[in-house]
């Protein structure tokens, strides 16, 4: 590890092991997810909608099949990768990792992607550094 430049490897390399694609509910999508996921499928609306999307008033969250999200396939794991909603792109660096050592350990302990060598303050050191680089960290 290079303490004055990290990098992202430094505190999080993704097995695929697809945990986080797994469950009864998915994360929500906002409008700017919506149009992309429909741009990288390259359907009208309506057939996302009707295909893929799991609408509750105005909550649009992606459908579940065999307990995990409809886009992820064992052998190749996501399957929109472009299109994904960015609240997927962001796990399992979320900010509020940063504010409560609690929300580290619930993520840690679900992801076998973070460098489970790290102390929470390690962590959280290049996590800012890295944020601080970059603003968003996509994984
Ligand atoms: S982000 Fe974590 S939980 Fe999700 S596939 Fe990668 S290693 Fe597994
Ligand atoms: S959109 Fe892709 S990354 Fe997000 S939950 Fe579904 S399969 Fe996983």
């Amino acid at each position: 590890m290079n303490e004055s430049n990290p990098c992202l490897a430094d505190i999080f390399v993704c097995s695929r092991c697809g945990y986080c694609c797994q469950g009864e509910t998915t994360v929500s999508l906002d409008q700017d997810d919506q149009e992309r996921m429909i741009a990288e499928l390259g359907l009208s609306r309506k057939e996302v909608q009707d295909k893929f999307w799991r609408i509750t008033g105005n909550v649009v969250q992606m459908k579940i099949v065999d307990h995990h999200c409809i886009f992820y396939r064992e052998d190749s794991g996501c399957t929109v990768h472009e299109g994904r909603p960015w609240r997927c792109g962001q796990w399992p660096l979320h900010p509020s990792i940063l504010t409560d050592e609690n929300n580290f350990l619930t993520i840690r302990e679900s992801c076998p992607g973070i460098n489970q060598n790290l102390s929470y303050e390690e962590f959280c050191k290049i996590l800012s550094q890295l944020l601080d680089q970059e603003q968003v960290i996509l994984c």
